[in-house]
């Protein structure tokens, strides 16, 4: 029975950062970024990965058939029966689609979602803090783009955290905070669920 976690947050919420650190903790838990896989399939020159950074690239959402397959790839070849995803759902749509796909797989079951907490104006620091540092700026870290990776967490995001909320697994952190304080109450918060 793989045991999975997700964690959603705004574009410089932390939530990769947080997820990493937690995931190096432990053999037992295997960290994806749907972020990450999306720019490593880039990365890798396929035909794939140029309609991937068609989307990327401007700050829009990957078709849902890719994020859904990403994601559930992501899951069964995980070497751990402990799961984070960060980056996943981003849309009502892709909420309903892993819903869906988790009632068919009785080995995978959903634990919690974290939502990692910031405000837009230090999500907005962070993200621009990134794109001036030349060894983390990534493509997509600028004004336009960055204020569209916005629209596009924050329109859907009551939907989610009211169904997930509904379902008693949504739980959020601030993440304002600093790194090792976050970390360490996301940790234990994970430890006390698996
Ligand atoms: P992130 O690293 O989480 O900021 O994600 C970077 C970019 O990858 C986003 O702006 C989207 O273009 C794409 N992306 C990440 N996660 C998803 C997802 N669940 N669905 C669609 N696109 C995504």
């Amino acid at each position: 029975m793989k045991k999975l976690f997700l964690i959603i947050g705004a574009p410089g919420s932390g939530k990769t950062t947080d997820a990493e650190l937690i995931a190096q903790k432990h053999d037992s838990i295997t960290h994806y970024s749907t972020g990450d896989m999306f720019r490593a399939e880039i990365a890798s020159g396929s035909q794939r990965g140029a309609l991937i950074d068609s989307f990327v690239s401007k700050g829009n959402l990957v078709p849902i058939e890719i994020a859904i397959e990403t994601i559930v790839t992501a899951i069964k070849n995980a070497p751990s029966d402990v799961v984070i995803i960060d980056g996943y759902p981003r849309s009502a749509e892709q909420m309903n689609a892993l819903d869906t796909y988790l009632k068919e797989e009785p080995e995978v079951s959903l634990v919690n979602v974290i939502e990692v907490t910031v405000s837009k104006e230090v999500a907005c620091q962070r993200v621009l803090g990134r794109a001036a540092d030349a060894d983390v700026a990534r493509d997509d870290d600028n004004v336009e783009i960055f204020n569209n990776r916005m629209k596009l967490y924050t329109d859907p995001l009551l939907v989610i955290q009211e169904f997930y909320t509904s379902k008693d697994l949504l739980t959020q952190f601030n993440g304002e905070r600093t790194i090792e304080v976050i970390v360490n109450e996301m940790d234990a918060f994970i430890q006390s669920k698996i």
